[in-house]
């Protein structure tokens, strides 16, 4: 069989399937003029708080900006920790060591990857060995899933702590009847092009229920303004979503619901035809993934020459993450619970990401699969 030309995440299949209506909407945009927060940046900002049923929703310059605003909103400063895995992409702790604050590391579940809630008690003793006075909890949906919310809010009450929840892979997946970007004191997303939700260049937003914050953060994210424009009442950012951005998204939210069942199948077929060769994904019961990645594990010692396969045979993969935040060198300073972290360390060699998006056909999956068993099959005979 020749080489199929395959994408690890197709945006020009999205273009095909959403058509002319996305080219006339940026257009649009153009010939408004109103390129900074012009109409669509509001109607954005709805329909999306709407979708994942949020009170308040604000559009802001990329998903890393959105963890930082309520960070800005909530006074976090030196002296103060946040708690966030470290089994995740660097912008969830960067944020936090910005605003001269520390991040605490916790491990993962190694079920779902994403925050384990049985070790967030450990956190609080680094914490105090450390004279730091925990501000909040930031929760990852990793790969799509949402984090265990549950026990992490019930953790967050009792210990009065103010939950992040970073959403940028996971917005618009559902935890137990709830809606990822609804949940949380704040919930944030990206709209990075090769996230569930993306958009033509960068692009974030937040949410919350509190009116209190909303209105803290939009001025934040505007240079602090205040009533008037050129009365600044505290120090600000720039962090506006350009008009433009808002036009691609306005159309892409409208096929996004669909979408996210489209990619329900891909991964259905993948878990179908992979269970018995490696390890698939574990979504927990009452959840729904947006599968911004579909990732497995193989043992560690083979994973170097399945890629290596994979490649030769036109299957692009990628590893999310080959090394644990605690293990980077900007982030090995900052303190972790107790004993280390020995599920993202051990996890963190054995993941690789498949191609997935929502228009991956059955053949071109098809191809990937016989592949994936064949590089599997051949690396545990050389093994
Ligand atoms: C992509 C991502 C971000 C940051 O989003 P940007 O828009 O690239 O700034 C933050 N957290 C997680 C988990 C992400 O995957």
């Amino acid at each position: 069989m020749a080489t199929p030309k395959i994408q690890f995440i197709d945006l020009a299949a999205q273009r095909r399937h959403i058509g002319p209506a996305m080219d006339e909407a940026i257009l649009a945009a153009v010939h408004s003029g109103a390129y900074i927060l012009g109409p669509p940046v509001k109607e954005l900002e709805q329909k999306l708080a709407a979708f994942c049923g949020a009170k308040h929703g604000i559009a802001c310059a990329n998903g890393t900006d959105a963890i930082a605003l309520p960070l800005m909103a909530l006074g976090i400063r030196p002296g103060d920790a946040v708690i966030c895995p470290s089994f995740t992409f660097a912008a969830t702790a960067e944020v936090v060591a910005w605003l001269g604050a520390t991040p605490i590391f916790v491990d993962i579940d190694e079920t779902t990857y994403n925050l384990d809630p049985r070790t967030l008690g450990l956190a609080m003793t680094t914490a105090a060995k450390n004279n730091l006075k925990v501000r909040a909890v930031i929760a990852v949906d990793l790969f799509g899933q949402p984090a265990d919310y549950d026990p992490i809010e019930e953790f967050c009450r009792n210990e009065k702590l103010v939950l992040i929840a970073d959403s940028a892979q996971g917005f618009g997946g559902t935890y137990k009847g709830r809606v990822a970007g609804s949940i949380g004191d704040f919930a944030t997303t990206s709209f990075f092009p090769a996230k569930p939700l993306g958009c033509y260049g960068d692009g974030g937003a937040l949410f919350t229920p509190h009116d209190e914050h909303q209105e803290v953060i939009r001025s934040l994210h505007f240079h602090g303004k205040g009533e008037d424009k050129y009365d600044n009442v505290r120090i600000g950012v720039n962090s506006r979503l350009d008009t433009i951005q808002a036009a691609v998204l306005l159309k892409k939210l409208e096929v996004f619901a669909e979408e996210i069942d489209k990619r329900q199948l891909v991964a259905a077929r993948y878990n179908d035809a992979l269970k018995d060769v490696a390890v698939v994904p574990h979504v927990m019961d009452g959840c729904v993934s947006t599968w911004a990645q579909y990732v497995i594990r193989v043992d560690a010692g083979r994973r170097a020459r399945v890629l290596d396969e994979l490649k030769a045979k036109g299957v692009p993969t990628a590893i999310y993450y080959p090394k644990p935040l605690h293990q980077q060198t900007a982030y090995k300073r900052f303190p972790t619970t107790g004993n280390g972290l020995p599920v993202s360390d051990r996890i963190c060699h054995e993941v690789m990401a498949l191609p997935m998006h929502p228009y991956l056909d059955e053949a071109t999956q098809g191809y990937i699969i016989e592949a994936t068993r064949e590089a599997l099959a051949s690396t545990a005979r050389a093994a």
